[in-house]
């Protein structure tokens, strides 16, 4: 049986959070002087720390309710600080399913738990027995499930994730950055039905704000409290908050941007597939393309020459290269960078 309170460490299940001056005092009134504010300037007021406009927005658009969301300071901190509620540094361990997105690794390392890493099989999906007994281990605090998964642009199998998700006393962390390019459901329809389910979104990427540094968290609301409690009182700026708002009130022009990227991830595949130094190109449920070419090291070097920068996975995948799917203008300048070393 999964027990909330038996994962989280102690001494942040017994902390006392920070009360800000706008925790104290939440009505309106004319004269504020209780936060040493400065009465002059435009961006002088401490921001929201709750986000709650920002949350009104996502609990319409995403159908959950305002404590059920938590607004970081970009993914980056959405895994932070699951690392910090949930894994006593040098004791506790997480799991994730390799290749995968860097920053798991990263947390970890600086958060001093360990990271194990499965190898994903048969076209990147998880290898169910092979976790088995690892869901088992009392150590075992987080797993984490990127889906879409970054570099390999797959989602895993839903009846996968929700083995995992019934067979795991610990906490599972899907990280959704790239599920607005994907077919598959969010799982944020289930925070209701997984008590240790948590989801993470970003406005990095279908929503343009990589820029801006805002990531969201959707889970029950005893998660998102413990988020709220650790995270740093201010943690979203007042710019930050005004752009992701712009953005939410502007859904025509997320869903048309959307709308392009999945058109020129099409034709893009279909002008790679021309290519002959391109053997393979993975399906992809997200912004960007894996692609096995014949020399991985040698295109990427070359494109670079052409001014083109793409990223070079050799190392997690063998001879592959990851391509974000950019505008016409950019993909085209990339298919005949791509052509010439075909003819060279
Ligand atoms: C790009 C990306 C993110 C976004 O991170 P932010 O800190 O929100 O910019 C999160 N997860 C994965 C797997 C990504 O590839």
């Amino acid at each position: 049986m999964f027990s909330l309170k038996s994962i989280v460490r102690k001494n942040i299940w017994e902390l006392t959070p920070y009360s800000s001056a706008r925790d104290e005092f939440k009505g309106s009134a004319d004269v504020f002087l209780d936060a040493n504010e400065n009465p002059y300037g435009t961006l002088n007021r401490y921001p929201d720390p709750h986000q709650k406009k920002i949350k009104e927005r996502l609990s319409t658009i995403k159908k959950v309710v305002s404590n059920q969301i938590f607004v970081g300071n970009g993914s980056d901190e959405v895994i932070d600080l699951a690392f910090r509620i949930f894994c006593e540094p040098g004791k506790d361990k997480a799991l994730t399913f390799s290749p995968t997105y860097g920053m798991y690794d990263v947390s970890a390392a600086i958060n001093n738990v360990e990271l194990i890493k499965q190898p994903l099989i048969n076209d990147f999906q998880i290898n169910l027995n092979q976790l088995q007994p690892y869901l088992d281990d009392p150590s075992l605090k987080m797993i984490f499930v990127c889906s879409p998964n970054n570099p390999t642009a797959n989602t895993f199998n839903v009846q996968d994730v929700e083995y995992i998700l019934e067979n795991f006393n610990g906490v599972v962390i899907i990280d959704e950055a790239y599920i607005d390019f994907s077919e598959q459901e969010s799982f944020i329809s289930k925070i209701n039905e997984y008590p240790n389910l948590i989801v993470s979104q970003t406005f990095s990427k279908a929503w343009g704000l990589a820029g801006v540094r805002v990531g969201v968290a959707y889970s029950n609301a005893e998660i998102i409290t413990l988020y709220n409690s650790v995270k740093p009182p201010y943690n979203v700026s007042q710019l930050n908050q005004e752009a992701v708002l712009a953005s939410l009130n502007d859904l025509d022009t997320f869903e048309s941007n959307v709308d392009v990227i999945l058109k020129e991830r099409k034709d893009l595949k279909q002008k790679l597939a021309s290519l002959k130094m391109v053997n393979k190109i993975y399906p992809s449920d997200a912004n960007f393309l894996l692609v096995n070419v014949d020399n991985a090291n040698e295109t990427y070097q070359y494109l670079i020459d052409q001014k083109v920068i793409i990223r070079n996975r050799n190392k997690l995948v063998d001879n592959c290269i990851r391509i974000t799917v950019g505008s016409p203008e950019e993909n085209e300048k990339l298919i005949e960078s791509l052509q010439l070393i075909s003819k060279s």
